[in-house]
C-alpha cells in the first residue's frame, strides 16, 4: 500500500513512489574492511591467498574458495567468530541508509556467503534494524563445535555455471523480487556479479566495480553509504526523464 505520510523529498517519488528491494553483501560491502581476509591472515598466514586468486580468475567458485579457506582455520569457535565480529567496522552511513530504506517502505536482505553467526552478532552490536540474513552456517566437527570447520551455504542460493551448484546469489534476487520493484544490489566480490547482472542499479566496490565496468552494467561506486540515496534519486530522475 502506498504510504500517506509526508511526501518524499525526491520529486520523482511523488507521483508513483519506487518500491525498493535492497540486497546487500556483508563482508567488505557493509564493513569498511574485508573481515574474512583479516581473520584468515591472522589464523593461517598467507595460505588463504592462492585460493582467492583462483576465485577472482573464475577458475574456482567463490563458494568452494571460502569453504576451503574456512577448513584451514585451527582456532576454537569462540575465538574464530569473535575475531570476525571484532574486525567488523560498519561502513559510514550504513545505519542511516537502512533507516531511510525503511522510511520509504523498502525491503532489504543480507545475501552473503559469510558466517551467519558473525553477521547476526555484528547486527546486534550495531543496533541495526531487523533484516533477513541469507548466509552460511559454520559447522564445527570438533569439541565445542570447533575445528575442523566447513560451511553450509544458505539453501536459498541457486545453481549457476559461474558460481557452482547451490551457490548463486541471483536465485535469492529472483525469489524476493516482486513486479515493479527497483532492485538495488550492493557488493564487492565475484559472488555479487550474478545478482548485479539482474539488478536495476548496483553499488559496487573493489573487484565487483571492475566487473560491472567491464560488462557495462548500470552501477555506481560505493566508497560508503553516505551518498547512496542521492545517487538513487538522481538515477530515478534520469530514468523518468528518459521515459522508462
Ligand atoms: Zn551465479
Amino acid at each position: 500500500m502506498p504510504s500517506h505520510d509526508a511526501p518524499s523529498h525526491a520529486p520523482a517519488d511523488a507521483a508513483s513512489p519506487a518500491r525498493f528491494l535492497a540486497l546487500l553483501d556483508y563482508d567488505g560491502t557493509m564493513t569498511t574492511h574485508e573481515c574474512n581476509e583479516i581473520v584468515l591472515q591472522r589464523f593461517v598466514g598467507d595460505a588463504w591467498k592462492p585460493l582467492e586468486a583462483e576465485s577472482k580468475a573464475d577458475r574456482m567458485s567463490h563458494a568452494e574458495c571460502f569453504d576451503r579457506q574456512v577448513q584451514m582455520i585451527p582456532a576454537p569457535r569462540t575465538q574464530f567468530v569473535g575475531a570476525l565480529v571484532e574486525a567488523a567496522e560498519p561502513s559510514p552511513g550504513l545505519a542511516e541508509f537502512l533507516a531511510e530504506l525503511a522510511r520509504r517502505a523498502g525491503r532489504a536482505a543480507v545475501v552473503s556467503a559469510g558466517i551467519r553467526e558473525a553477521i547476526a552478532a555484528f547486527w546486534t552490536r550495531e543496533d541495526l534494524p531487523p533484516i533477513d540474513i541469507y548466509a552460511s552456517e559454520l559447522i564445527g566437527e570438533g569439541p565445542d563445535a570447533g575445528p575442523p570447520y566447513h560451511l553450509e551455504f544458505s539453501p536459498a542460493l541457486g545453481d549457476c555455471p559461474r558460481c557452482g551448484p547451490k551457490s548463486c546469489k541471483a536465485a535469492i534476487l529472483r525469489a524476493l523480487r516482486r513486479p515493479g520493484d527497483v532492485v538495488l544490489v550492493f557488493g564487492d566480490g565475484a559472488s555479487d556479479l550474478c545478482p548485479a547482472r539482474e539488478a536495476d542499479l548496483t553499488f559496487a566496490r573493489g573487484h565487483l566495480a571492475e566487473r560491472c565496468a567491464a560488462e557495462g552494467l548500470e552501477w555506481r561506486p560505493l566508497p560508503d553509504f553516505t551518498r547512496v540515496w542521492a545517487d538513487v534519486d538522481e538515477w530515478l530522475a534520469q530514468r523518468a526523464a528518459s521515459g522508462h
